[in-house]
């Protein structure tokens, strides 16, 4: 269960963003931090889930749904490509303890996970 998040305060209104797509389970907004011309941050509405493998088991429709939504963004301000990451575990990079895909695309480095 991810609780009092700034991204379930999102979802909330109480802190606004630009909504740049939202659908009946998802919103994305620009990440406050970017990384990449493009960077966008696509979550469910619902606050149930920490990460992307509790997300997976209990609603794969929903995760189905933000992968969409981040191919369209990608069509819309990019050439369609696009990286899609999802940071799980605090360890691995997680700061916000809600679901989350950052959507990468534009100008990217061409470097690949293998060159790391
Ligand atoms: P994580 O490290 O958990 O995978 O990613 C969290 C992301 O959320 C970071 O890239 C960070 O820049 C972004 N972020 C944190 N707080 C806010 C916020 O209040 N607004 C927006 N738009 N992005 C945020």
């Amino acid at each position: 269960m991810a609780v009092d998040t700034v991204f379930g305060k999102i979802v909330s209104g109480e802190i606004p963003v630009e909504i740049l797509a939202e659908t009946a389970r998802v919103i994305a907004f620009p990440d406050i931090n970017p990384q990449a011309p493009v960077h966008i941050l696509v979550i469910p509405k619902t606050t149930a889930y920490e990460n992307v493998v509790e997300l997976a088991a209990a609603e794969p429709e929903t995760l189905a749904e933000m992968v969409a939504v981040a191919k369209r963004l990608a069509d819309e301000r990019a050439n369609g490509e696009f990286r899609l990451i999802f940071n799980n575990g605090a360890t691995a990079g997680q700061t916000v303890f809600h679901v989350h895909a950052h959507v990468l695309a534009g100008d990217l480095e061409e470097r690949s996970l293998g060159d790391a």
